[in-house]
């Protein structure tokens, strides 16, 4: 047919023209009032005496409104879908945002003193002498913190290897070992998830160290976990 819609139940019973040829009644009018007024199959003039209605029969009638029915209630168990995927997937944004991530080519270093004078400070504990003896480094922060019990300032180190191997090698190494009389601590660092993500939207920082996607959930532990 000509109907780009789909034909409604009174119109599968409109038979404008002999030939049988259907058409909804909104094409017909059209055809008749602003085009050629001729049926497009057979090109016979239409003419409203000849045209067959079939009644329908309340058996059809009571088959139509079931299948409306049913189309109404799949679009509705369809939507209620849709609602519960967004609440469970907030749900879990909320549950990720307690979470610590540890990456597994990342170190965390305490116990330094802070010895090396602090423009050298990031060069040398990239050097041989320091963290970049066991690997290449992706990238270096250090954070200055109390040491409350000494009454002495420590800096605490976050150290990136590009290889989980050499972040192992590295923590091997350290953890235990003397510097400068204090014991160093060497474990695997934490990351979190980006507030971006969380809020699911996209994150616009190029150099955001923060995760994007869902990691791994044998490495990822609450705060309450990691404290324990
Ligand atoms: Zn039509
Ligand atoms: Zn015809
Ligand atoms: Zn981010």
């Amino acid at each position: 047919p000509l109907c780009v819609e789909e034909l409604d139940l009174s119109d599968k019973h409109f038979r404008p023209c002999p030939c049988g040829y259907q058409i909804c009644q909104f094409c017909y009018n059209n055809i008749k009032t602003t085009l050629n007024g001729l049926c497009p199959a057979c090109r016979r003039p239409y003419d409203d005496s000849t045209i067959e209605w079939k009644k329908i029969s309340p058996e059809e009638m009571a088959m139509h409104k079931a299948d409306l029915a049913q189309q109404a209630k799949k679009k509705a168990a369809a939507r209620q879908k849709e609602a519960q995927k967004r609440e469970a997937d907030s749900l879990s944004r909320k549950h990720l945002a307690g979470l610590r991530v540890v990456q597994r080519n990342l170190v965390y270093v305490t116990g330094l003193a802070p010895t090396i004078s602090e423009n050298e400070l990031l060069e040398t504990l990239r050097g041989d002498q320091y963290f970049g003896r066991y690997g290449k480094i992706i990238k270096i922060v250090v954070s200055k913190s109390k040491e409350t019990s000494h009454h002495q300032q420590s800096i605490g180190v976050y150290v990136t290897y590009a290889r989980k191997e050499d972040a192992a090698t590295c923590i091997a190494a350290v953890d235990g070992s003397q510097n400068y009389g204090r014991t160093l601590r060497a474990q695997y660092g934490t990351t979190k998830y980006c507030s971006a993500f969380l809020r699911n939207e996209t994150c616009n920082n190029r150099n955001c160290m923060f995760l994007h996607e869902p990691a791994d959930e044998n490495e990822s532990f609450t705060r309450q976990d990691l404290s324990a």
